[in-house]
């Protein structure tokens, strides 16, 4: 390891950033590590991702995208695993990689995002579906901040999972968020990220900061909004973007909150757009310096949350 490297990764190990007594010294190092996201690869992800032609959870093509997934995120240095679940009769498969906290290595922060897709036709797995901003948008976001996560030390551990079988009802969320109960892991935040590459406002600067608010578990709402509140102050610090507070609903938290975890979300609010669920969700959808700036954010949050419980 270079020295500057090393000297690097002490200064920056285990730094929050909002809840110091001083302020001043925390904030240059999250800034510096922001930085470091990268509109360019984000769009290189998202375009090799589209490039599958589909990845509906029954196709041949999502076995290849899983296993992709899997090689980049090991290259990292991350400990990978797919997580095998059926559906309709096939095995799909979560990816899910781990790199351990340096203070508290049995606690987790779950990043999240589904990399399947789908056509106009849910039942179609041969049918052109490129799911650019849905969900190759979140997917890219998981990589890149794997790729920073990756150069830092965290307070607790960070678990990056890409979830399968998401468009046909959250089946491979559901089944890896009941054993993660079962288990009893104690996962401190689950943060998803599903379509975060097509702004919807006239500036391109808006974004759904999503918390939870009631739903199964009514207990773990306080929890969700502290957090969500810091993702807001983060988009604020770190980013051009301006959050706007939106609830829980329609993709992979809610099964992990349904299983009493504090979860929170980013949005980009295209669920209306024309191209939504069709082959046009291609990647000249997706604004990748928009894309870029919400991973800076929920970097930022990521950062703060597993280093400052
Ligand atoms: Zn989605």
């Amino acid at each position: 390891m270079p020295l500057p490297v090393m000297v690097a990764w002490i200064f920056l190990g285990l730094v929050g950033w909002s809840s110091l007594a001083d302020g001043q010294e925390a904030v240059p190092p999250v800034r510096e590590l922001v930085s470091r996201i990268e509109a360019v690869r984000i769009g290189d992800d998202v375009n090799h991702l589209s490039g599958y032609g589909t990845r509906h959870s029954g196709s041949k093509e999502i076995i290849e995208a899983g296993q992709w997934i899997r090689d980049r995120l090991t290259a990292l240095g991350y400990e990978v695993e797919f997580h095998d679940f059926a559906l309709n009769g096939k095995t799909c498969r979560n990816v899910v990689a781990t790199r351990l906290g340096k203070t508290e290595p049995d606690t987790f922060l779950v990043l999240g995002a589904h990399y399947d897709s789908r056509a106009r036709n849910l039942g179609d797995p041969r049918a052109a579906a490129p799911g650019a901003d849905d969900n190759a948008s979140g997917t890219s976001g998981l990589l890149e901040l794997a790729r920073i996560l990756s150069q830092v030390e965290t307070g607790c551990s960070i678990r990056l999972i890409a979830f399968s079988g998401e468009e046909q009802g959250l089946v491979g969320s559901t089944s890896y968020a009941r054993k993660a109960a079962a288990e009893k892991h104690k996962i401190r935040a689950m943060l998803n990220m599903d379509m975060i590459g097509h702004p919807t406002d006239k500036n391109k600067v808006e974004v759904m900061v999503e918390s939870d608010r009631g739903n199964r578990r009514p207990e773990n709402d306080a929890r969700s909004k502290a957090y969500a509140d810091r993702m807001i102050v983060a988009a604020t610090t770190f980013t051009r973007l301006v959050p706007k507070p939106g609830p829980l609903y329609g993709t992979d938290y809610m099964p992990f909150e349904a299983e009493g975890f504090a979860c929170i979300g980013v949005f980009d609010g295209a669920d209306k757009a024309p191209f939504y669920h069709t082959d046009e969700d291609a990647p000249d959808v997706v604004d990748f310096e928009y894309a870029a700036e919400v991973v800076r954010m929920v970097l930022a949050t990521a950062l703060e949350i597993a280093n400052q419980p």
